[in-house]
This record gives C-alpha cells, sequence and structure tokens, in this order.
C-alpha cells in the first residue's frame, strides 16, 4: 500500500515508524526538521507540502492535536485536500471531535475520496509495540479497507459505528482517565497523610476493588519512581475531556461528574506549565497536601 503519514508528533511518530517496516511510505510535518529526522532513521520519504504527501497515496494517515487543524491543512493551494485523488482512504488518527469528523467527510465524499475517525489508545509505548487500540467510525467498507494498514500499530481495532463515533469513543475513554487520575491524585495524598507508605497503599490497591490502569500501571512507572515523562499533554488530555462534555450536552445529559472533573483539570492546567504531562496534576494534589508519592 502507498502510505502518507502526516503529523510525526509524540504518538504519530512510533506509529508511522511501524508502518514504515509495512508499507511504502511518505511522510510530512509541519516542522520539516522532524520528518527530515524521521526520514534518516526509517524508510520513508519526505514530502515538502501536505498536497505533495497525498498525491498517489491508496490511504492518508492524519495525527494532530485537533480536528479543526486537519480542517485547516486540507486548505490551499498546498494543502492536503488539494492532494488527494478520488478513491483515496483519509484516516484521521487525530483525538478528534464528530462534528468536525462529519463535516471534513462530506466536504471529501464530493471529491470521492473515503474518510473514517480512527483515534488510538494506549500511549507511545503502545504505539511503538503495535498493541494501540483503534476505535474507527465511519463505513464498514472504508474500515475493512483500513484494517491491514491499522494493523501496523494496532493490535485491536474496533468498528465503533457510523462517522464520530470513533471520536465518541475516545473522548469518554480519556475523560474516564482524567477522573481515575484526579481521584488517586486525592485517594493516595489522604493515605499518604493517614501514615500509609504509599508503594504500600499502591500494592494493596491493585490487588483490591479500587485498582485500574492508572494505579496499576501509571502510578507504578512514573509517581512512585519519581520520574515524571513527558509523553501526553495534559493540553491534549483537556482537549478530549473537552469533546466529551461538549457531546455530552449535545446529547441533553448534565453529566454532574464529568463536568467537574473537566473544570477540575482545567484549573490544573492553568496552574501548570504549559507542556505539563497529564499526570501532573497528582503533582499538584502533592503539592498542596505537602506530601510526596515518590518512595
Ligand atoms: P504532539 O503535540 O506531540 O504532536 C502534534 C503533531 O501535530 C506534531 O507533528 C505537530 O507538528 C503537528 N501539528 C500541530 N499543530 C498542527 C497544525 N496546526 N497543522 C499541522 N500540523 C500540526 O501530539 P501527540 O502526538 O501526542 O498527539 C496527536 C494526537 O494523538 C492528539 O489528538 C492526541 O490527543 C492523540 N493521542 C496522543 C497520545 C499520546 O500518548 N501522546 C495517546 C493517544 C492519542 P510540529 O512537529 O510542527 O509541532
Amino acid at each position: 500500500m502507498r502510505v502518507a503519514f502526516l503529523g510525526l508528533g509524540a504518538i504519530g511518530w512510533p506509529m508511522a515508524a511501524r508502518v514504515a517496516d509495512r508499507h511504502q511510505l511518505i511522510v510530512w510535518n509541519r516542522t520539516p526538521a522532524r520528518a527530515a529526522e524521521f526520514a534518516a532513521s526509517h524508510p520513508a520519504t519526505v514530502a515538502g507540502t501536505p498536497r505533495e504527501a497525498a498525491a498517489g497515496a491508496d490511504v492518508v494517515i492524519t495525527c494532530l492535536p485537533t480536528s479543526k487543524d486537519l480542517e485547516r491543512l486540507l486548505e490551499g493551494p498546498e494543502g492536503l485536500e488539494a492532494g488527494l485523488e478520488r478513491g483515496t482512504l483519509l484516516l484521521d488518527c487525530t483525538s478528534g471531535d464528530g462534528a468536525t469528523s462529519r463535516r471534513i467527510a462530506e466536504r471529501l465524499a464530493v471529491r470521492g475520496v473515503q474518510f473514517a475517525d480512527a483515534p488510538v489508545s494506549g500511549g507511545t509505548n503502545g504505539a511503538a509495540a503495535g498493541t494501540l487500540t483503534v476505535m474507527v467510525g465511519g463505513d464498514p467498507a472504508a474500515f475493512a479497507r483500513a484494517m491491514p494498514l491499522l494493523e501496523s500499530f494496532g493490535s485491536r481495532i474496533v468498528h465503533m459505528g457510523p462517522l464520530g463515533t470513533g471520536d465518541a469513543m475516545k473522548a469518554v475513554n480519556n475523560t474516564l482517565l482524567a477522573v481515575n487520575i484526579l481521584a488517586l491524585g486525592e485517594g493516595l495524598v489522604a493515605l499518604a497523610k493517614a501514615g500509609v507508605s504509599p508503594r504500600t497503599a499502591v500494592e494493596t490497591l491493585n490487588t483490591s476493588s479500587g485498582r485500574s490502569f492508572v494505579s496499576e500501571s501509571l502510578i507504578p512507572e512514573r509517581v512512585l519512581s519519581g520520574r515524571w515523562p513527558v509523553t501526553f499533554r495534559l493540553a491534549l488530555l483537556d482537549k478530549d475531556v473537552g469533546i466529551c462534555l461538549d457531546l455530552l450536552r449535545e446529547l441533553g445529559l448534565s453529566g454532574p461528574l464529568l463536568n467537574r472533573a473537566g473544570e477540575l483539570l482545567h484549573e490544573a492546567g492553568k496552574l501548570l506549565e504549559e507542556d505539563a504531562d497529564y499526570l501532573a496534576p497528582i503533582r499538584l494534589a502533592e503539592e498542596r497536601a505537602g506530601v510526596e508519592l515518590r518512595g
């Protein structure tokens, strides 16, 4: 398959690396040096513009911060839309919003271009290992066509339903992730203040009913170890929660718990550095309580 990949960010890079090993790949990135660096270490060529990347591709993959970024990337004589050919499939792996995805799909359908929203979950390590979960919204035929490519970086690839349902699934998933992070920050800090060693608290939690992916993986690897890598920016998680809350409003649901989590996450984002990682709200909880969970 001839594949174009646009957006070599924290997760786009390892996803594209796995595509490069299996398909003929051309890459484009807004900051050209990053695309050049990618092509220096992977079997891929570099496109000078989005239009050039898309020309002649069977499938185009995009992985940008937001759906609106993709919408803007389509524009102009050197934009993505100018290069998309009839019959091409555009797979958007951005954690996007369904309303914009549907608008993009309508616009591209006029030109005979297929579109599917295909956000991923599993983090940068999952991308490198090829174990991402991919949540696809769109025509079942587009899903079937995308499968061999999505298998490059995904081990669980699910057709969620019509256009925008991949985006919806991802936004709700990440809002539940945010709830978990905030709740664990509050709970573990309380246990530390009550005199329980953080490591004992986490180990006990992880054989009890309050455990989660955050408590089982992220807290031991990043918080107890005292390593706080930046692999997924808090601003992106905040964006995902915003998409979920917009969806609740569209559906006429109040979602009081999720809304409150959204407010707390947003407030944390304002207090933290601009490129803070998504686990940084736990650091804030530590600071507020005057305890350290490292140990
Ligand atoms: P990054 O911020 O690391 O990278 C964003 C990428 O998009 C970069 O290649 C950047 O280019 C490019 N970009 C940013 N703005 C524009 C624009 N306006 N036009 C064109 N290109 C642009 O983000 P991630 O890779 O972490 O995330 C990408 C998507 O994947 C997001 O929707 C995120 O929510 C989702 N995601 C991320 C995960 C993670 O663990 N990181 C996990 C699951 C989903 P440049 O190099 O020039 O900045």
